[in-house]
């Protein structure tokens, strides 16, 4: 099978930039991503396809060599040529595409050139009073830090770092492959250019340190679950004197014994006496900043609903409170004594048997009853 020009693949000018050019990757690989076309052979293909692409445009090298002597010039390198064309390839270059968007470290060209740190996330439970009215936390993170003996150099303070004798500091070997000349990382420094002679005592020669900060997080009133507040910096320490990442707290509240949150908006369930749901009365409700008194008409049913405007949340993002809703059940009483079961036998009896006039649900429903069974004999 020929292979189709990656510019065409693409489908990008051939003078196109990097941006242009992720651009595109982006917008063809979420198109044709294994996640969104299971079981698509032709998707799967055209993913490896931009893929493959994407790789040899964005890497200047590979670029060069393309542009110079077409798919002659980047097949078959060994080792890091496409071969099988693992999933490990292809997230790796996601990751590196993705990666800004999500503010995910950076490429894998110059290993020695600054590297921003890895974003963090912290998943943090808030009970409802605290996420309603704000709070303070302070919590614990691991996290990678630029170790302070080296600062972040890697080798031990006083020793001197040389310069790799595979690659002579260039980070890059050459390899003769038939007519071509192709470079490479250096197998010995991994692209530094450079050899830690005598490793930092601290970090081992990696520079950065793990380390447990307590961290003082503000948690702005109205905050609900799936909200995420972002701390600048706080995330893992950057490469080669890039910056940090961030630290993302990510919020969820924890389930309430009274009210249920949907949004701006709090429920509850009151439980009211028979004689209070026939007669009408006052109830007390709790809200989150006190009890409410809350009146209820003669004749109120189960699941009949009271909205009580402004008490519910003030969402996060502005905006009014939302309201309250209290769905009224009817309870029906327990632990009678004999003098309280005369007194409602001797109610039954006064309603006589009009369930139309003082039950009309009852009364309908059995209506419906009847005439289902009637229909049935047909
Ligand atoms: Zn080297
Ligand atoms: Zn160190």
């Amino acid at each position: 099978m020929s292979k189709r020009d990656y510019y065409e693949v693409l489908g990008v000018e051939r003078g196109a930039d990097q941006k242009d050019i992720k651009k595109a990757y982006r917008r063809l690989a979420q198109k044709y991503h294994p996640d969104r076309n299971p079981d698509d052979d032709t998707s799967a293909e055209k993913f490896r396809e931009v893929s493959e692409a994407y790789e040899v445009l964005t890497d200047s090298e590979k670029r060069a060599a393309y542009d110079q002597f077409g798919h002659a010039g980047v097949d078959g390198q060994g080792g890091g040529g496409f071969g099988g064309a693992g999933a490990g390839g292809f997230s790796d270059i996601f990751g590196d595409v993705f990666g800004d968007i999500f503010g995910g470290g950076g490429g894998r060209r110059n290993p020695n050139a600054p590297q921003r740190g890895s974003d963090l996330r912290y998943n943090l439970e808030l009970d409802l009073e605290s996420a309603v009215a704000g709070t303070s936390v302070d919590i614990r993170v691991p996290r990678h830090v630029e170790c302070e003996r080296c600062d972040g150099d890697g080798a031990e303070p006083g020793s001197t770092k040389e310069t790799c004798p595979t690659c002579h500091g260039h980070g890059q070997v050459r390899m003769q492959q038939g007519f071509f000349a192709v470079q490479q990382t250096c197998p010995t420094c991994h692209g530094s250019g450079q050899h830690i002679k005598v490793p930092c005592h601290k970090c081992h020669g990696e520079g950065r340190v793990r380390e447990t900060r307590t961290l003082s997080v503000k948690i702005p009133a109205g905050v609900d679950s799936g909200d995420r507040i972002r701390l600048n910096g706080e995330g893992e320490a950057g490469v080669n004197g890039g910056p940090p990442g961030d630290l993302y707290v990510q919020v969820a509240i924890k389930p309430h014994h009274i009210f249920e949150r949907d949004g701006r908006h709090l429920q509850c369930e009151v439980p009211i006496n028979f004689v209070d749901a026939a007669l009408g009365g006052e109830l007390e409700v709790p809200t989150l900043d006190g009890r409410v008194k809350l009146k209820i008409p003669a004749e109120t049913q189960t699941g009949k609903l009271f909205r009580l405007r402004g008490k519910g949340v003030k969402p996060v993002r502005g905006g009014p409170a939302g309201d309250l809703l209290c769905r009224v059940v009817v309870e029906t009483p327990v632990n009678l004594s004999e003098e309280q079961k005369d007194l409602l036998r001797s109610f039954q009896d006064s309603l006589g048997g009009s369930n139309a006039q003082h039950s009309p649900k009852k009364s309908s429903f059995f209506d419906g009853v009847k005439k289902f069974f009637e229909d049935m004999k047909l």
